[in-house]
């Protein structure tokens, strides 16, 4: 595949599809980490005199609804904010179209002379775009003479902007090429799936909510890993199918004998919390009661809230054993103080293999437990895509926006 680096840029008009989809409150962008990591490709576009026509999908939109939530599902998610922090970031003006097709869009892209840039407006606002409409596809392509897919947490969606452009272009003898971010994140991701013999024992981290989310990867993490550690909310779905009792945990009971087969068919390698900290509400604001259960046997007005002083133990020294790691999902309500120290002692074994290991985060809240404690430096890649690295795991490397470009 080829990469930004190798794309012959020079005075042609070349579509970069970003991930702009920044944390927004009343239109004040909160973090703009989303926006600084599609920096390297878009400097190096116009370093080398490329016209650079950005797009990036904000929020959800969703068409079905009527007219007027539609509108104000528009209005919360437009990408004008983003355009002037990117000026800043960049240090050159960026022309925001305030439309995503149409005359005022055509001009724009017409006008950009050689190290300019443009952002449209929201691809989302478009109908098209999640339907991956080849009408929209071939118009967006048409404004361009090549493309660079740069939006990682989006390339496990075929959509018109991350699927539609890229074929339309491609079929038309033009250059698509995959940005630096992209190229990172394939490139490390790619080696939790093709394991190597020197990266082994691999271990995998589960954690965070929902096992119906997960299933396809644990199953596929099972083919792959030596290991594979659940803590989290999912634990208690597991813990529940062994006949522990759970109390008010979040259990998905519909999943219940999937994850007794999966661990049937793990053989011992699906290691479960032994202990838990337990609440007896989940809103701290009701709650009365906060204690350290010595067993995995929630009683009745309970639930457990984040792993236990025993599992931390029994996670660490897995862990510390491991070539290669591979986490998604904290191990607790972390953005509850009393509930941090499961996915915080996880952070603190994982920096413990710092330069002796290859350790990978996905997941957006995962991501977000490891920024706030302050670990992202000890990882080697903290992925800024959930859904797509779970995906990518899944479908044994496989994304259609990084495919598509192949
Ligand atoms: P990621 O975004 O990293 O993929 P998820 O979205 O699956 O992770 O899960 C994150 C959420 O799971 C967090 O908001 C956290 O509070 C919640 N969580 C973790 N453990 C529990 C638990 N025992 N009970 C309820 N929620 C939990
Ligand atoms: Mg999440």
């Amino acid at each position: 595949m080829l990469t930004v680096k190798e794309l012959n840029a020079q005075g042609k008009r070349v579509i970069v599809r970003v991930d702009f989809n920044v944390p927004l409150k009343e239109g004040v962008i909160r973090d703009d980490n989303r926006i600084q990591a599609a920096l390297p490709t878009i400097k190096e576009l116009l370093s080398k005199g490329a016209r650079v026509i950005l797009l990036s999908h904000l929020g959800k939109v969703k068409h079905k609804e009527a007219p007027e939530v539609v509108e104000a599902q528009k209005k919360k998610n437009n990408l004008a904010p983003v355009a002037v922090r990117l000026a800043e970031l960049l240090g050159q003006p960026v022309t925001f179209v305030n439309a995503t097709r149409g005359e005022e869009v055509e001009a724009a892209a017409a006008a950009l002379k050689d190290g300019e840039v443009m952002l449209i407006q929201n691809t989302r606002y478009e109908k098209g775009e999640e339907k991956n409409d080849p009408e929209l596809g071939a118009y967006w392509a048409s404004l361009g003479d090549a493309f660079v897919m740069d939006a990682f947490g989006s390339a496990h969606r075929a959509h018109a902007s991350t699927h539609g452009i890229p074929s339309t272009l491609k079929a038309a003898g033009k250059e698509v090429a995959l940005g630096y971010l992209v190229e990172k994140e394939v490139s490390n991701l790619t080696r939790c799936v093709n394991v190597a013999d020197e990266d082994r024992p691999y271990i995998a981290i589960l954690g965070g909510l929902k096992v119906s989310d997960k299933i396809k990867v644990i199953e596929s993490l099972l083919t792959k890993c030596d290991k594979i550690l659940i803590g989290g909310a999912m634990a208690f779905t597991f813990l529940k199918a062994l006949g522990h009792t759970t109390g008010t945990s979040p259990v998905e009971d519909d999943q219940l004998e999937y994850a007794r087969n999966c661990y049937t068919k793990a053989n011992g390698r699906i290691v479960l919390p032994i202990d838990s900290i337990v609440g007896d509400a989940f809103d701290p604001a009701v709650r009365t009661t906060v204690q350290i259960l010595e067993d995995t046997n929630v009683p009745g007005e309970f639930q457990g809230l984040d792993i236990g002083p025993k599992t931390r133990e029994l996670f660490a020294s897995e862990i510390s054993k491991a070539k290669m790691i591979f986490w998604n999902g904290p191990m607790g309500v972390f953005e509850q103080e009393e509930f941090q120290k499961g996915t915080v002692a996880v952070c603190e074994a994982i920096a413990k293999l710092s330069g002796k290991a290859f350790t990978v985060c996905g997941g957006g809240d995962s991501a977000a437990a490891i920024k706030q404690f302050g670990y992202v430096k000890e990882f080697s890649h903290v992925s800024t895509g959930g859904g797509a690295s779970l995906e990518m795991i899944e479908n044994d490397g496989h994304l259609p926006g990084i495919d598509v470009l192949g």
